[in-house]
């Protein structure tokens, strides 16, 4: 396997729980969660491993400046900036939407780690950043491009060796189920568990995207993930799971599915999901108890991927904030 070069920002191992009340109440299968939530780096996050590898990547080529592109609410973002400004790089983020009077949340954290914010539209958001790339490289400011949600081969290699520190754990999971949008946490978990021998069901919620979409799209950076490991093995979309029956309203839309999961998670585990991904993930996994997908011999763990400062976004907040009943 290759040694890809990596700097040391995550607070590793991330816990495994158990969810003992949860598993009670619903008189399901034994559940358990990776605290991928408390990784460190700004509140933490799936996307500080991702980082790891990213980051060195750059210093290894000698770039100065992160540009990368997201949601108004990204913690993508929110996590990159904060690495920014731990490792003296410059940084600029594409953000989707219209600057807010107030700032809130995950934007008001990118502002506070320093980083440079330009606006654009969902639908001119690809050329806005490759443009911003090219300005900043013309201008001699030497940029590493971030991919959307940190998802290349190489930030994806982080959760192959996410798998790798899971079975060093020495913990059993007949299931890992977990929040999937831009693929390269579930493609490197799919990788790792082909190189590192997982042999359980490794599930992805859809967040934003029809089922078979995201199956190739896994599929075919899962594939690249191993190749840069130094892995050769090809992987079809068959080979990957994906529940998309969780869509709601769209991206990004809190709906009843989501309140309820992180109603749930607070009141009887004292745990927080964020109201975008793990809250729609969470909701799809409470409902596919519910349904008894589960054997009740079996054990599904739940990989928690951060999120929370959304909860504190002006638009999550005052919809969480609702008179008790
Ligand atoms: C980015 C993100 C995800 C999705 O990870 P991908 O690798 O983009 O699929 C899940 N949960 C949270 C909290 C995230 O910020």
């Amino acid at each position: 396997m290759n040694i890809l070069p990596r700097l040391s920002i995550a607070h590793l191992p991330t816990p495994v729980e158990s969810l003992e009340r949860l598993s009670e109440s619903l008189n399901g299968p034994r559940l358990l969660i990776k605290r991928d939530d408390q990784t460190g780096l700004a509140f933490g996050g799936n996307k500080t491993r991702k980082l790891e590898l990213l980051l060195a990547d750059a210093m290894q080529t000698g770039r100065r400046m992160l540009v990368t592109a997201g949601a108004i609410q990204s913690n993508h973002c929110r996590q990159t900036a904060a690495a920014a400004a731990r490792y003296g790089f410059d940084c600029t983020l594409v953000l989707t939407g219209e600057p807010p009077e107030h700032y809130s949340g995950n934007l008001l954290l990118d502002r506070l780690f320093g980083a440079q914010i330009i606006w654009t539209d969902r639908q001119h958001r690809e050329d806005k950043l490759q443009e911003t790339f090219k300005r900043a490289r013309d201008d001699g400011k030497n940029p590493y491009l971030v991919p959307y949600g940190g998802s290349s081969p190489v930030g994806a290699a982080a959760y192959a060796l996410a798998i790798q520190e899971f079975l060093a754990q020495s913990v059993h999971a007949d299931w890992m189920i977990l929040a999937s949008s831009s693929g390269g946490t579930h493609a490197g978990m799919v990788a790792g568990a082909h190189i590192f021998g997982y042999s359980g069901k490794i599930l992805g919620i859809s967040i934003d995207e029809p089922e078979q979409v995201l199956k190739v799209r896994v599929a075919a950076l899962a594939s690249q993930t191993a190749e840069v490991l130094g892995e050769n093995q090809q992987f079809s979309a068959d080979d990957i799971m994906v529940d998309a029956n969780y869509l709601g309203e769209g991206y990004g839309v809190m709906g009843t599915l989501e309140r309820h999961a992180i109603e749930t998670f607070a009141c009887q585990e004292g745990l927080l999901l964020d109201p975008v991904y793990t809250g729609r993930a969470a909701g799809g996994m409470l409902d596919l108890l519910q349904k008894g997908i589960f054997k009740k011999s079996e054990t599904v763990l739940f990989w928690h991927t951060g999120g929370q400062p959304a909860l504190f976004a002006d638009k999550y907040q005052s919809e969480l904030n609702l008179p008790e009943s």
